[in-house]
């Protein structure tokens, strides 16, 4: 397999209080956190990127400097002219958190307009990472063009990686969300599921419902998270459950499956050892949720 792991979806600014009445500019999104954490996980000798599309104003530059400094290949994103990056903000009340959207009109939706730019971007990539919130996010139009780019690219040796990230708000409604995420779980080698978002969503009774739901849709393995509970790890052949340590002191649960997936598909893709890969994913995300917020800077993940 090539070198290359490749995330595709919307990377947003993020707006968080800082307490004294001003806010702190960073940038976020669920397929970005999953790319910055494979970036720490994955050896030197693989190459790291992101995909989506961005605006060509300031802080569209700002967007793409972050992202090179964290190392990840931007030399795909489309820059447009029309558009510019979407926004959330973080709001405090009484210790809870909220989030308010400015995204309806991001460059990120225009990521699948263009196909022979998408098919150039994914042209090369070893490994192709997308979530639900990538596809809700594209116009219908564009998510049949996206998926079909996807088959292409696993015609042509590419492995997928799907987490479905059940959002019901960014969708039209939620028959074609389910409609949407059924069908792309037939273009996954790797389907990366959190059951409480099935449970609410598809309504499966137990993790096993979920995976031999996604099974049946074609997808090649699939792993269920289950917060602290077991996780569950199926393909055709054989089914493992693997039970994550506790981790005490929790202070922040934001990017637990996001950092999950980077350190399980990092530790897959250099040996297809799957105790030794659940087991990774389970212990950086242990310690992302041990710290606030989603891109934690400071941790060891090796
Ligand atoms: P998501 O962020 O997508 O909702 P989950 O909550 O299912 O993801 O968690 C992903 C992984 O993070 C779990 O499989 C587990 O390894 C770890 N994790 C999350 N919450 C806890 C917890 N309370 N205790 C221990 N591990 C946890």
């Amino acid at each position: 397999m090539s070198l290359k792991f490749l995330a595709i979806g919307e990377c947003m600014v993020e707006m968080a209080p800082t307490g004294e009445g001003t806010y702190a500019m960073g940038f976020a999104g669920d397929t970005l956190n999953t790319a910055w954490y494979a970036r720490k996980c994955l050896p030197a000798d693989w190459t790291v990127g992101y995909y989506t599309a961005v605006g060509r104003d300031q802080v569209s530059e700002q967007m793409l400097s972050f992202l090179k400094e964290s190392d990840l290949e931007t030399a795909a994103i489309q820059k447009r002219d029309d558009r510019t990056v979407g926004l959330y903000m973080i709001q405090l009340k009484d210790g809870e958190r909220s989030f308010a959207y400015w995204r309806s009109q991001s460059a990120a939706r225009c990521l699948a307009a263009d196909g022979t730019h998408l098919a150039s971007a994914l042209s090369g990539a070893g490994l192709i990472y997308f979530s639900g919130i990538t596809l809700a996010i594209l116009p219908s139009e564009d998510r049949a063009k996206f998926l079909d780019a996807l088959r292409t690219a696993r015609k042509a040796g590419a492995k997928t990686a799907f987490d479905p990230n059940l959002r019901p708000r960014l969708w039209e409604d939620a028959d074609t969300m389910r409609a949407s995420v059924t069908e792309a779980a037939g273009c996954c080698d790797f389907l990366m599921p959190s059951f409480e978002d099935e449970l609410a969503h598809f309504g499966d009774a137990t993790p096993d419902v979920s995976a031999d739901r996604y099974l049946a849709a074609g997808a090649g393995m699939v792993v269920v998270k289950n917060g602290p509970e077991e996780v569950i790890c199926a393909d055709a052949g054989s089914r493992q459950a693997f039970q994550p340590a506790p981790v005490s002191s929790i202070v922040d649960t934001t990017a637990a499956g996001d950092s999950f997936n980077a350190a399980f598909l990092a530790k897959y893709l250099s040996g297809g050892d799957v105790p030794a890969s659940v087991d990774a994913g389970a212990r950086l995300a242990g310690k992302v949720i041990q710290h606030r917020g989603a891109l934690v800077a400071c941790l060891e993940t090796a």
